[in-house]
């Protein structure tokens, strides 16, 4: 095998990690240096808000301690059965260039994630060595996010929610079935178990957080990832597994990865990129049931064969079914009410409800505290507007949906 430079693994195995899209950081622990005397801060932008043109983020190191692995899951660029070549970082060299580039400011934290090598074990005691070289010898404060193992044995997991800000497991596909077809040597239930270790341990956590154990988890929350378009679940499916994760194990956040096909793919996996679209559109689906009170049944109710629109945002998609909810008075509407109307944030709801304490809101205070009071108007009734005939029309979803782009002829 070759000699490789730092740098040459550096290339393969940050493009390696590339497809796992769950490393936002919302929701870390504030620390700041001036506090601790460390070095770094998980505070202040520049924390997971870059992305990629296709849309996946990449502002922490991002990589993986190797990406060789004895697992064949089939949707996986780095399965034994890929032909890529293969890098592996000792476990000194990660933490030495995660702390070079902390200081020369390229990044604020690490996203670290691992084929496995060996066993399940050995390969989470490497990354939690990680973890625990930038934390005990660097004295590094950033962001830490490990991706688990959840074959490993949970004292391991355990010791990387010690040392790490977020804690994920991939339940990689929507369902049992799809997983057992696609990665044959993983398994639900002991994902699920994980999972649940981990919730475990957040509990106790907070059970004591008046009387912190200095050996209890520093993880403030774990997550999950579910890649999309890789089997045959509809839309329906997948928010149902996230209602579950979400209510079972109190994930942070179920993120959605467009299913990309690897060189040389499986005949079992579909030859087609699942589009981006669909991607956001389950993006905004979640944000609906977990923050507008919205349920499964209404965002993926319909002829649709239990998927969404992908040309409209499922908000808008729901209003335009029930356009006998509509218009709702600003002035005057619950905050349950205002929820429900397109283009009305949960900012810009707070905003409004605020506002209108002191005096009725006109069309002219909405487009004030909205982004795009265009696709407000036609569902609003404002002091000095009211919507005519516009909920009648049946151009009304053409006059909102968002214009068609160049890339969605491909996807
Ligand atoms: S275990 Fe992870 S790295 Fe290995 S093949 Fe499966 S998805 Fe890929």
């Amino acid at each position: 095998m070759p000699h490789l430079t730092t740098v040459d693994k550096l290339a393969i195995l940050a493009d390696a990690a590339k497809y796992d899209a769950s490393c936002a950081s919302s929701g870390a622990q504030k620390r700041n240096s001036l506090a601790t005397g460390g070095i770094g801060s998980t505070e202040g932008m520049g924390i997971c808000h870059s992305y990629a043109p296709d849309g996946r983020c990449i502002s922490l190191l991002k990589v993986l301690l190797t990406n060789y692995c004895q697992y064949d899951c089939l949707y996986c660029v780095n399965r034994i059965s890929s032909n890529v070549q293969r890098a592996r970082f000792g476990v000194s060299e990660l933490a030495g260039l995660v702390m070079d580039f902390y200081k020369r400011n390229y990044i604020e934290g690490l996203f670290l994630s691992s084929g496995i090598i060996k066993s399940p074990d050995y390969t989470m005691e490497q990354m939690v060595s990680v973890a625990r070289t930038l934390r005990d010898e660097h004295n590094f404060q950033g962001y830490i996010h490990v991706k688990t193992i959840p074959d490993a044995a949970p004292e391991l997991l355990e010791a990387a929610g010690r040392y790490a800000d977020r804690l994920s497991i991939n339940v990689e596909l929507p369902s049992r079935t799809s997983l057992s077809k696609l990665a044959p040597e993983k398994n639900a239930s002991r994902i699920r178990q994980a999972m649940a270790s981990v919730r475990l341990k957040l509990d106790e956590k907070k059970d004591r957080s008046r009387h912190p154990n200095p050996r209890a988890i520093k993880a403030t929350g774990q997550s999950t990832q579910m890649i999309i378009g890789a089997d045959a679940s509809n839309d329906r499916k997948i928010l149902t597994t996230s209602a579950s994760l979400y209510a079972g194990y109190k994930l942070r956040r179920v993120y959605y990865s467009a299913f990309s096909p690897t060189p040389h793919p499986s005949s079992q996996l579909p030859p087609q990129p699942a589009p981006l679209r669909r991607e956001h559109r389950l993006y905004q689906a979640d944000w609906l049931l977990r923050f507008y009170g919205f349920d499964l049944e209404e965002i993926v109710a319909g002829g649709s064969k239990g998927m969404l629109d992908l040309e409209i945002d499922p908000k808008l998609a729901w209003a335009l079914k029930h356009r006998e909810r509509f218009p709702v008075d600003v002035n005057r509407a619950a905050r349950s009410e205002l929820l429900r109307v397109p283009g009305l944030g949960t900012r810009s709801v707070g905003a409004i409800i605020k506002a209108r304490r002191h005096g009725a809101l006109r069309l002219d205070d909405i487009a004030r505290l909205t982004t795009s009071v265009a696709k407000v108007r036609p569902f609003i009734v404002a002091r000095d507007w009211t919507p005519t005939h516009a909920l009648e029309s049946s151009g009304l979803r053409a006059q909102l949906a968002p214009p068609p782009v160049q890339g969605d002829l491909f996807v």
